[in-house]
């Protein structure tokens, strides 16, 4: 749900026509075999900055398992079943669900699929939803912060495990950040909320946001996963032997999955071809940290010739698109940095507005500013304190 096409700010960029990217085209009815036995499927979403979310298809003798089947609502089911149809399959083919990450494009119809199909449902442990969340029936609020807060912590801690270990991440360091429960994971976007980062309610969301929010009240029930899964958990599925790799930073929740022997790499929103994915930040956590250590860890997985992302098309260099950007991440922090050090002292919403282009301007350009910022303090690269309720940063020259 929540990439932002990121571009350093450009006074003049908002009166030039700028081409469409890739991950905005609108959804076709095309079922294309990517891979042997791997489909993908376009499925339409309504979701500001975005054309289409893929499904993609895992076939086997058994039917097929579908990753992220798109957003709630009948539109969404209608293009699901057509795919569907055009691939040869009916939906109680489906056997297995399974969900990259916990936001409505990737999870939206993830129930209704796997209810009507009868399959089993598929996610990392720390998956969640806002709607699960809301609820809160069973959490009082001081748990529910207590909870999320000890979340946040895990993530900031989390370190990309280097490969040598990738066999034995299930014992060993990362226990701590699976004890993480569904009702741990905040929105990331927090509308109608005080902001982590201070000042009083922020504004309601823009009106496709809202009329979205709604919509999803409406529409759908959270999934429930049956399963759920952990870094370095094997996944059989399409006759290929997958490696769950656990990718917190987009949302802590966040899966690739990883086809060792053939180089595939279902990358989810964790490497887009294009822009460049949505890191949020939240309470205390470094959920950049977090993010820039596990890019490095899908840069450095062996083998891999193929990466298939939830939008847009397929690429062949997930290093090299890695590489561009953790790029873009240093160079944001280095563009704050400077702006942090030319106006002096300042909260996030004035140094969002620095090194963001006006268009973006908005929560969601805040909280990846937050995001940045607290990665440069937690670095030693800028100060913070707070003043009436509000954060304020400053730059440490180099
Ligand atoms: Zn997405
Ligand atoms: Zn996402």
């Amino acid at each position: 749900m929540t990439d932002v096409s990121s571009r350093p700010g450009d006074p003049h960029e908002a009166s030039r026509p700028r081409p469409k990217k890739q991950e905005q085209e609108s959804a076709s009815a095309e079922v294309v075999e990517v891979a042997p036995g791997i489909l993908r499927m376009q499925l339409p979403i309504w979701m500001p900055g975005l054309g289409h979310v893929n499904m993609y298809g895992l076939m086997d003798d058994d039917g097929l398992a579908v990753v992220d089947p798109g957003l709630p609502g009948p539109s969404s089911w209608k293009s699901l079943k057509s795919r569907l149809t055009t691939a040869g399959y009916k939906v109680r083919d489906v056997h297995t669900v399974i969900v990259t990450h916990s936001h409505p494009d990737h999870f939206g119809a993830a129930g209704r699929l796997a209810k009507e199909a009868g399959a089993q449902l598929i996610a990392h442990k720390a998956f969640t939803t806002w709607s699960l969340q809301r609820k809160g029936a069973t959490l009082s609020e001081a748990e529910a912060e207590r909870l999320e807060q000890q979340a946040i912590e895990e993530a900031a801690r989390y370190r990309g495990p280097s490969l040598d270990e990738l066999p034995s991440l299930d014992d060993d360091d990362h226990a701590a950040l699976d004890e993480i429960t569904s009702e741990t994971q905040r929105l990331s976007v927090p509308w109608g909320g005080t902001t982590p980062w201070g000042g009083s309610k922020h504004p309601d969301p823009p009106l496709s946001r809202k009329m979205m929010m709604r919509a999803m009240r409406l529409l759908f029930s959270p999934p429930d996963p049956t399963r759920r899964v952990r870094h370095g958990s094997p996944l059989r599925l399409a006759g290929r032997e997958w490696t769950a790799i656990h990718t917190p930073g987009h949302t802590l929740d966040h899966l690739c999955l990883y086809d060792q022997e053939h180089g595939i790499l279902l990358s989810g929103d964790h490497v887009l071809p294009t822009i460049t994915p949505h890191v949020a930040g939240s309470g205390q956590g470094d959920a950049l940290s977090s993010y820039l250590a596990t890019l490095d860890l899908v840069g450095a997985l062996p083998d891999v010739q193929l990466g298939l992302p939830a939008h847009g098309h397929p690429f062949d260099d997930v290093p090299g698109r890695v590489t561009a950007i953790k790029d873009h991440h240093f160079e944001r922090m280095e563009k704050l940095r400077e702006a942090s050090l030319a106006i002096g002292t300042a909260d996030v919403v004035e140094l969002s507005h620095q090194v963001f282009p006006e268009r973006h301007w908005g929560v969601m350009a805040e909280s990846e500013t937050f995001a940045h910022l607290e990665h440069l303090r937690r670095s030693g690269d800028a100060e913070r304190w707070e003043e009436h309720g509000v954060l304020y940063y400053r730059a440490q020259p180099a």
